[in-house]
């Protein structure tokens, strides 16, 4: 992950063609280029979620997820 110009892929959950998604659209969704599904959003840093946004973020993710979990005292 090297700069802010790289590709990665995102594989399509319905059809599972890899496609390539520029490191600047991260958090956006887009379209299949096999299927014209949607795709779910590239994350390439981590995404802070609280009490109110974790249930629905997690929710409506289609792919894995990996969650760090933290209190302060
Ligand atoms: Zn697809």
């Amino acid at each position: 992950m090297a700069g802010t110009g790289g590709k990665f892929k995102v594989r399509c959950p319905a059809c599972g063609v890899a496609n390539l998604i520029p490191a600047d659209r991260e958090g956006e969704t887009g379209k299949c280029g096999g299927c014209h599904g949607a795709l779910p959003p590239l994350y390439l840093h981590p995404v802070p979620l609280t009490d109110r946004s974790f249930d629905s973020f997690v929710a409506h993710y289609p792919g894995p997820v990996l969650a760090e979990f933290w209190a302060p005292w």
